[in-house]
């Protein structure tokens, strides 16, 4: 009987190239994109990547190292701003 996790598509397939045949290796999935706090739009310059990964990268490569970086998108990160000095 195949197993379970060939049939489903948990894991990801990746394909890898050899001498002589292509073999298909089974991958653990990346987790989604970030999205914005506010708006719930996708976070540009963030990385996807497996937690053992994220743990060597470097903080700044991360995300970007502006005020709400990483967590809201520009937009709402200059609505904010404007709210918070004009109050
Ligand atoms: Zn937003």
């Amino acid at each position: 009987m195949t197993q379970k996790h060939i049939i489903s598509r948990k894991l990801r397939r990746v394909f890898i190239k050899g001498p002589k045949k292509v073999k298909m290796v089974f991958k653990k999935r990346k987790h989604s994109k970030q999205k914005c706090g506010n708006c719930g739009k996708h976070l540009g310059g963030t990385i996807r990547e497996r937690p053992y990964k994220m743990r060597t990268t470097a903080k700044t490569k991360k995300r970007p190292t502006r005020k709400f970086g990483g967590v809201l998108c520009p937009e709402c990160t200059k609505k904010e701003l404007k709210k918070r000095i004009r109050s």
